[in-house]
């Protein structure tokens, strides 16, 4: 995936769940794939990881920080959260990257 298809995806999202006032951004770190900033009203992604992670990969990744911006601060990734992920489309037993996932990341890099 590149940057573009990552914005476009996570763009289209956005305004489909009527987060049109919500921003997309990017930063160059291996921390956070993806990150909820609800403060900012944005949703960032890692431009490291993307050419290491398939795009099915990061179908889920969008979907994880859409389901974090639609919900709203204070519900981590309990079962609300669960639930609004599973509403717009992530199978969350299926992600591999979710944002609270770092501890295998660390893992795959032998950090
Ligand atoms: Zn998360």
């Amino acid at each position: 995936m590149t940057v573009n298809e990552v914005y476009e995806i996570a763009r289209s999202a956005l305004d489909e769940h009527g987060k049109k006032d919500w921003s997309i951004g990017f930063h160059a770190t291996k921390k956070n794939i993806g990150l909820c900033q609800y403060d900012k009203k944005r949703i960032m992604f890692s431009s490291y990881w993307l050419p290491l992670l398939n795009t099915q990969d990061w179908h889920n990744i969008i979907k994880h920080e859409v389901a974090h911006a639609l919900m709203g601060p204070g519900y981590g990734h309990g079962k609300a959260w669960r639930d609004k992920a599973h509403e717009i489309g992530l199978n969350v037993a299926e992600e591999k990257w979710g944002c609270g996932e770092l501890q295998t990341l660390r893992d795959l890099l032998n950090e």
